[in-house]
């Protein structure tokens, strides 16, 4: 038994949850005691924790998310540096939109609030680190820095560490 990942960043939401159980490919060894879903068919309890019946190798590929892009940043607003949370954060396009700017990992940095306000559609403000794509184990590291949210207590046993 090993855990897919150790990552918040690989952890399913219900939807697919209760889609690797339809699907039969997992074995459920632990619910969320007050978490029922229901359709019009059918019901069930929300798995807090699985496991696959076959290994599948770890995913490396990192999908490009707002949450990523402050993880990859460390939660530092990459204009001024003072320390955002995901209420705080903003994404910033370090080329603008109205300048033909994409949202991509490379284009993409994280910036509080007034310094996205301040910057708006110019091109003078540089983020302090140029925007990269990240590796997946760079991602793993930082978020081992900042720490894991728990959802369910019984995680903690699983991953082999204790919920704050
Ligand atoms: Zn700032």
């Amino acid at each position: 038994m090993q855990p897919i990942s150790l990552l918040p960043l690989s952890v399913v939401d219900w939807q697919e949850a209760v889609r690797y159980i339809v699907l039969d490919k997992v074995t459920v060894m632990e619910w969320h005691e007050d978490w029922i879903v229901r359709s019009a068919r059918w019901e069930t309890r929300v798995p807090a924790v699985m496991m696959l019946r076959e290994y599948q190798r770890p995913k490396v590929t990192v999908r490009m998310s707002k949450r990523n892009i402050f993880l990859r940043d460390e939660y530092t607003c990459q204009y001024c540096g003072v320390d955002v949370t995901d209420q705080s954060a903003t994404l910033d396009h370090v080329l603008p939109v109205s300048k033909g700017g994409k949202t991509t990992w490379e284009n993409s940095a994280t910036a509080c609030k007034p310094c996205n306000y301040k910057k708006a559609a110019s091109t003078k403000m540089k983020p302090k680190n140029v925007p990269h794509k990240p590796h997946f184990w760079e991602l793993v590291e930082k978020r081992k820095k900042k720490g894991y949210h728990i959802a369910h207590p019984s995680w903690a046993e699983y991953l082999g560490i204790y919920s704050k």
